[in-house]
């Protein structure tokens, strides 16, 4: 067989040669050791957990090293495709800090080494594809799907592993003659690559975080080029990896069954090989066991879900790095105010089997990460969220800043801060009773009588004066407890709670309701600093009413 001549017969239209395109996209100039790595999404609209941890695991790698995070859109399957997804990926990723540094943008492309949306780039697939034909490693399949069908159906029966290859791959060995026919017939064809492996044989492979891999070579004849002439993910990632100088493929594990036939695939065209990072699945604890997270069940898989629920970007990246690299918490522990990306990630550190999403954990860490802000930053991103999800809130919020930093101060600083809040979501219902709208009528316990509940609001009435600084404030809230005949000594109260028809807490507690609505609030004496006297008195004479 010419092969040669078979490769002008199927791309008479290609020119260029695989050196022209060695040349168009140079070796980059970038320190030694620099990473550049890729995000390479199908664009499918869905922009999930496992697309941040991939962003935030490449984004480490290449900008903790001197390299380049590029985005190149994999949109050759078009059934696929959302339109605007490639859009609402920068923009969600954007949004939790990974910015990229090349490749395509919103209406466009950024960089010398595209396009980077590979339906631009059947071109450049076809000067490789020639290649392989005139070197005699792909050819050109006529099967139909009915042919390819039937060929399944016979390796079953035969209780053989389906595919194309060995002596079903008919096509492998035509003449020349036999193709020309059937590309004059108008036949469409695909081009598949000529395997020389053997499932015989095994060979050794370093993924950076699976470790030592025994692979079993690939002897399947697997499809480079589809009818329409698009690339396969196979295909189209060995030579766009090659011209973007790409050095880490960071994907998804699900790609690791094939890798033998990326590795033979990076060889037939000459490529070095990139170094390999397959991420293990985010799993999560389902009764007793693990299992992967689900589009369909778990609606915590979807980043708008994060949003939506006002969890903070630095509380995605400070949890998601722990889940990420183990080492993680104890360079926190030593490192308490550090900048998360001065932390060297690494992806030995992940863990190959992948990693466990643990929602409880996530609380947590952000509840510890928003203890750290301050009141403003918190204020500033409380309205940030209010002003998507909770528009009357951050109405509210907005209508007078001073007052709304004032609440959000409360239990800050120092050593041991408040942890209060893990999400936005839960502002409202912390600290919503400090707005007239959303404060709540009390429902104080039936078992004290009203009439206590009463004389009590009314003494404190008598005596609150703003003024005083807070053990003068409580020492009124004792006078008054005695005065009911409850008792203001704690330990006397548990030592014999008979012998007192209330304590302390209970007039607190009275007084804390009529002012907040609830039974529990921050400090009360702060509360009422921030309301003011005339507030504080209005809310307490309110209730009075009611109770009579
Ligand atoms: N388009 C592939 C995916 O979305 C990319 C895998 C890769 O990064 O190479 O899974």
């Amino acid at each position: 067989m010419d092969h040669q001549a078979l490769a002008q017969l199927l791309f008479p239209q290609v020119t260029e040669t695989p050196d022209d395109m060695e040349a168009k996209f140079p070796q980059r100039e970038l320190p030694e050791g620099a990473v550049v790595t890729r995000m390479a999404p199908s664009p499918t609209g869905f922009v999930h957990l496992g697309n941040l941890v991939q962003g935030m695991i490449s984004e480490r790698m290449a900008h903790q090293s001197g390299g380049v995070l590029f985005l190149r859109v994999e949109d050759t399957d078009a059934k696929r495709e959302v339109p605007g997804a490639v859009e609402i990926l920068i923009d969600t990723l954007k949004h939790y800090g990974i910015q990229f540094d090349e490749g395509a943008t919103h209406g466009g492309d950024n960089g010398l080494y595209g396009p980077y949306r590979q339906r631009q780039r059947a071109a450049i697939y076809h000067v490789f594809a020639k290649k392989l034909v005139s070197e005699g490693k792909a050819y050109p399949c006529f099967c139909t799907e009915a042919e390819l069908s039937a060929i399944r159906e016979q390796q079953e029966a035969n209780k053989e592993t389906t595919g194309y290859y060995g002596k079903y791959a008919i096509w492998r060995d035509r003449s020349i003659e036999e193709i020309q026919a059937q590309l004059n017939a108008g036949n469409p064809w695909v081009l598949r690559f000529r395997s020389e492996g053997s499932i015989e044989n095994q060979f050794k492979f370093d993924d950076l975080v699976k470790g030592k891999l025994t692979i079993t070579e690939n002897d399947v004849d697997h499809v480079l080029l589809k009818s329409d002439g698009i690339p396969t993910y196979h295909f189209a990632h060995a030579v766009d990896d090659q011209l973007m100088r790409t050095t880490h493929v960071v994907r998804g594990d699900e790609w690791l069954p094939s890798l033998p036939f990326h590795i033979q695939l990076f060889k037939a065209l000459g490529f070095k090989l990139p170094k390999y990072v397959h991420i293990g699945p985010l799993m999560k604890m389902d009764g007793n066991s693990k299992r992967k997270l689900s589009k369909r069940k778990d609606p915590e898989l979807a980043l708008t879900y994060y949003k939506a629920e006002g969890f903070s970007v630095q509380a995605m990246r400070e949890y998601l790095m722990t889940v990420l690299n183990s080492n993680f918490e104890d360079w926190r522990r030593a490192n308490a105010d550090a900048d998360i990306d001065t932390f060297k990630f690494s992806p030995k550190k992940l863990n190959p089997a992948g990693s466990l999403f643990d929602y409880a954990k996530l609380v947590d860490v952000s509840k510890n990460v928003i203890s750290k802000m301050t009141a403003e930053e918190v204020f500033k991103l409380l309205v940030e969220w209010a002003e998507e999800f909770d528009r009357d809130f951050a109405e509210k919020l907005n209508a007078d800043p001073a007052f709304a930093t004032a609440i959000l101060a409360i239990g800050r600083g120092g050593k041991k801060p408040r942890k209060d809040l893990a999400t936005w979501k839960e502002a409202k219902p912390y600290m919503g009773f400090f707005y007239d709208e959303y404060l709540e009528a009390p429902e104080f316990a039936n078992s004290f009588a009203s009439t206590v509940i009463r004389t009590v609001l009314e003494k404190f009435l008598e005596t609150y004066d703003p003024a005083d600084d807070s053990s003068a404030w409580f020492e009124k809230v004792k006078a008054i407890t005695e005065e009911i005949g409850f008792t203001a000594d704690m330990k006397a109260y548990k030592a014999d709670p008979t012998a007192y028809p209330g304590n302390v807490a209970d007039v607190s507690t009275f007084i804390r309701q009529a002012v907040t609505g609830k039974t529990n609030s921050p400090d009360l004496y702060t509360v009422m600093q921030i309301l003011g006297k005339e507030r504080t008195e209005q809310r307490i004479r309110k209730v009075l009413a009611s109770l009579s």
